[in-house]
C-alpha cells in the first residue's frame, strides 16, 4: 500500500488530497550550530503556526511537507506539537542542507555513514523517537556541487534505493540539477525519486523540460512570493504541459516560518496557492484535471513510500 510518512504516522495516499510539497514551519538559517532548542516554548510555536495551518485545512490541504533538513533547524518536537494541535499531517525531512551550512562533522563522514544516518531516520525514527522522516532533503551550491554535497547526494541515492524515499534538493541552476541527475543515475536511482526544488530559478525552461522528460519532478515553489508574480509561473506551466510533462510538476510556496532566533518575526502564511493561484490557473485555462494532477496526484506520487 502506498503511504506518505508523516510525524503523526503513515497515511495511505488514497486518504490524501491536496499536498503542499515544500513549506517551512520551523527553520533556523543562522548557520552551523550548536543551537539548543530545548528552551523553545512549544506552546508559542503552536499559537503562531496553528491558525495558518487551520486556514489551509479549510482550503482542502491534507498534508504539508516540511522541507527543513537537519543543519537548518529541523526540530521534531515543534513539528509534532503543531501537527497534533491541528491534525494536519506534517512530513519531516532527513538529509542535510548545502555548503556552507554543513557542520564539520557531517563534512568528514564517509558516504556509508551518511547513508546509515538517513536510513535510521527513514526506517526507525528521528533521534530517540519512533517518528520517521518521510523524505530526504539536500542542497547544492549555486556554483555547482561541492565535494561534501556530492558525497551526501550519493549517500542519499543509496538510502532512497533501499527505502523508496524521494530526494528533494535545493538547486538553483539547471547546470547543477543536470549534474545531480547524472550522479543519481550513476548510483542506479530512477529519476522519478528526485525533486528539483526551486527549478523556477533556472531561467532556461528547456532545461526544466529536459529533466522532466527524464522523470525528474520540477518544483515551482515560490508561488505567492512578491518576487514571482503568477504570470511568470503560468508561462512555465504552459510550456511544461505543452511538452507533455504535466505529471512532473510540483507547486508550493516555500512559505513560513517560525524562527527560533527571532520568535516574533513575521511568518508568511500558506494559503496563497489554494486561495489565489489555483483560481489564476483556472482563469488561464487549466482544467480541473490538470489542477488535480499538479496539486494532488503528483505530490502523492512524489512522496509515496511502501507502507
Ligand atoms: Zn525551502
Amino acid at each position: 500500500m502506498a503511504i506518505v510518512m508523516s510525524v503523526l504516522g503513515p497515511i495511505p495516499t488514497s486518504e490524501l488530497g491536496m499536498i503542499l510539497p515544500h513549506e517551512h514551519l520551523f527553520t533556523d538559517l543562522r548557520g552551523p550550530g550548536p543551537w539548543d532548542y530545548s528552551s523553545i516554548d512549544l506552546g508559542h510555536v503552536v499559537r503562531r503556526l496553528a491558525p495558518l495551518l487551520e486556514e489551509i485545512k479549510a482550503q482542502g490541504v491534507t498534508a504539508l511537507v516540511e522541507a527543513t533538513p537537519p543543519c537548518v533547524g529541523r526540530h521534531l518536537p515543534a513539528l509534532e506539537a503543531v501537527a497534533k494541535a491541528t491534525g494536519l499531517p506534517i512530513v519531516a525531512a532527513t538529509g542535510a542542507y548545502r555548503d556552507p551550512f554543513l557542520p564539520q562533522a557531517m563534512r568528514e563522514l564517509p558516504p556509508e555513514a551518511l547513508t546509515e544516518m538517513m536510513l535510521k531516520e527513514l526506517t526507525e525514527g528521528i533521534g530517540n523517537s519512533r517518528v520517521r522522516a518521510g523524505l530526504i532533503k539536500l542542497g547544492a551550491s549555486d556554483e555547482g556541487l561541492t565535494p561534501a554535497e556530492e558525497r551526501l547526494l550519493r549517500a542519499a541515492a543509496q538510502a532512497s534505493l533501499r527505502t523508496g524515499a524521494a530526494i528533494a534538493s535545493h538547486t538553483t541552476t539547471g547546470f547543477a540539477a543536470l549534474r545531480q541527475a547524472q550522479i543519481l543515475e550513476e548510483e542506479g536511482l530512477d529519476l522519478a525519486r528526485f525533486v528539483w526544488v526551486h527549478a523556477h530559478c533556472e531561467p532556461d525552461v528547456e532545461l526544466h523540460v529536459q529533466l522532466a522528460r527524464r522523470g525528474v519532478y520540477v518544483e515551482y515553489d515560490a508561488i505567492g512570493s512578491p518576487d514571482w508574480p503568477d504570470p511568470s509561473f503560468i508561462r512555465l506551466l504552459e510550456r511544461l504541459w505543452d511538452a507533455g510533462c504535466g505529471s512532473r510538476i510540483l507547486l508550493s510556496q516555500d512559505a513560513g516560518w517560525y524562527q527560533p532566533g527571532d520568535p516574533e518575526a513575521p511568518i508568511r502564511g500558506y494559503g496563497y496557492l489554494a486561495g489565489s493561484f489555483v483560481p489564476a490557473l483556472r482563469s488561464a485555462g487549466f482544467d480541473e484535471s490538470a489542477i488535480s494532477t499538479m496539486t494532488v496526484e503528483n505530490p502523492q506520487q512524489a512522496f509515496a513510500l511502501e507502507g
